[in-house]
């Protein structure tokens, strides 16, 4: 069995080690919940006090020029297009994970229902275990249409080749679900929703950064994401938003606000929609937010999807191998899949009391999350997740079991 030893061994050759120095990341803690929210670059504060005092403080209302803060939302997502397979001027930093979600959908709805050939297709197809406010700006989106759109929720990832038919206009799925870290074959999926004649609109929340994604090469139709968690944009940061060229003429978004507009300055009467991808902006987004996003995709491109793919790979096999040696005695259940090709950037071992076992471990410095129904969440960040955080991280765990040193009565948080 891997021993501390050989875990120390291993950070030492990892050649992504460096890039945790770039990380500023307390001491005495082992912060396995990048998947919910990236830890903090260093530069990110240095970012933030310059866009407050020079930038706002300083030169006030001229920075939307010179410091470029009108054209950060395409400056960004040219820089983060290449993380998902994009390439330039296909990608928007803006609004929320949310937002861009019922914008996308909402186009895609729109460009089947000026399709004669498939005007009629009026389901969309998603799964029963989505991230749930996933579904809910699908039911709001379809609720305030009131033009006949239903929504149909499969139960497991088997079930999507029989769900998708004639009637589906839309197939919305996440890539990498959140709780059970199941990962979709994009392309796959991709080609399964097109032959029947319905588009795919994917969610990359928790795969931008955390795996490689190819949204040409899979066939993506549209996608959006966040960059709070493995793209370490702070608390809240704007989340982006993916639209192809091939279908940007055809890309039109209920949010018309004015920073959509062909000519957002000339301030007429009438929404005419930018050309490109500006057309997905709505209006006027936090720009010390947004700055910092630039701060968590520059030490990404120190490095390449390959290289973290492949060390995310082997701590969450780490991961797997010491729980299951090291916790045999207890009542744990992996629900993530062993197999590569199925797998996120996180695993998800239930437990009884796994809202008590998280808390003891939060306590002991093991920063990971709980999920309804009884999932203890590890994310794995091989930006700064070490070898010898996997280990360690397993001992109190298993010290933690061993000694029953949790509080089955401990009392519920909204967040962790
Ligand atoms: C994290 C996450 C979100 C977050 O949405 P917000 O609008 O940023 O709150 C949405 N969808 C999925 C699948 C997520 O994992």
């Amino acid at each position: 069995m891997t021993t501390r030893n050989d875990c120390l061994e291993r950070d030492q050759h990892d050649p992504l080690a460096p890039l945790r120095d770039q990380f500023d990341l307390p001491a005495g803690v082992i912060y396995l919940d990048g998947n919910s929210l990236g830890a903090r670059p260093k530069v990110s504060l240095v970012r933030a006090q310059q866009v407050i005092a020079q930038e706002w403080g300083h030169d006030l209302i001229r920075s939307w020029n010179t410091a470029g803060w009108f054209e950060l939302p395409k400056r960004l997502g040219n820089l983060l297009a290449p993380l998902i397979g994009g390439v330039d001027g296909e990608v928007a930093v803006t609004d929320t994970t949310s937002v861009n979600l019922f914008k996308a959908l909402a186009a895609a709805l729109t460009m089947q229902a000026q399709d004669p050939a498939s005007a009629g297709r009026r389901v969309i197809v998603t799964e029963r275990s989505n991230f749930p406010t996933d579904i809910y700006m699908a039911q709001g989106l379809t609720a305030w249409l009131d033009r006949g759109y239903s929504i149909k929720l499969i139960d497991s990832p088997e079930e999507l080749p029989a769900a998708i038919g004639a009637d589906t206009a839309v197939v919305m799925l996440t890539h990498v679900n959140y709780r059970s870290g199941h990962q979709y074959d994009m392309k796959a999926s991709s080609a399964l929703a097109h032959a029947a004649g319905a588009l795919i609109v994917w969610d990359l929340a928790h795969s931008a950064g955390a795996v490689p994604v190819d949204l040409h090469a899979d066939g993506a139709d549209l996608a959006v994401g966040c960059t709070y968690k493995y793209l370490n944009g702070g608390p809240g940061a704007p989340a982006f938003i993916w639209v192809p060229k091939k279908h940007q003429a055809k890309f039109q978004q209920p949010l018309s606000g004015w920073w959509g507009h062909a000519y957002p300055f000339a301030m007429a009467p009438d929404f005419k929609p930018a050309d490109g991808i500006a057309r997905a902006l709505c209006g006027t987004q936090p720009i010390v937010s947004l700055a910092l996003v630039e701060c968590g995709l520059d030490v990404h491109r120190q490095t390449t999807m390959a290289a973290i793919r492949s060390k995310s790979l082997a701590l969450t096999d780490l991961f797997i191998e010491l729980v299951e040696a090291r916790c045999a005695a207890h009542p744990l259940g992996l629900v993530t899949p062993r197999e590569h090709a199925q797998r996120g950037s996180h695993v998800s071992f239930t437990h009884p009391h796994g809202y008590a076992v998280m808390q003891a471990l939060i306590a002991r410095g093991v920063i990971g999350d709980y999920r309804e129904p009884a999932i203890m969440r590890f994310g794995f960040t091989p930006l700064y997740t070490s070898y010898a955080d996997v280990w360690d991280a397993v001992e109190i765990l298993r010290e933690i079991l061993d000694r029953q040193d949790y509080n089955v009565d401990a009392k519920r948080d909204a967040v962790t």
